[in-house]
């Protein structure tokens, strides 16, 4: 059976409009959609802005004061 060209471009565009999820941010815990700009922190995504880079930090590290 030949499928119908139309009908395949007819879905393939409207899978285009709908933004599609890769993962999850580590810091704001936001949905990371494709073509946004993230760091690959050893498979860990995390949006490209200093706020989601912070919680991140702040999530993975102890918190402490220097020297004590
Ligand atoms: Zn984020």
């Amino acid at each position: 059976m030949i499928e119908n060209p139309m009908v395949v471009d007819h879905l393939w565009r409207h899978l285009e409009r709908t933004p599609k999820v890769v993962g999850t941010c580590e810091g704001c815990g936001e949905e990371i959609l494709v073509g946004e700009d993230v760091y690959d922190f050893d498979g860990e995504l995390v949006h490209q802005q200093s706020s989601c880079c912070m919680e991140f930090i702040a999530n993975k590290s102890l918190c402490k004061v220097a020297g004590e």
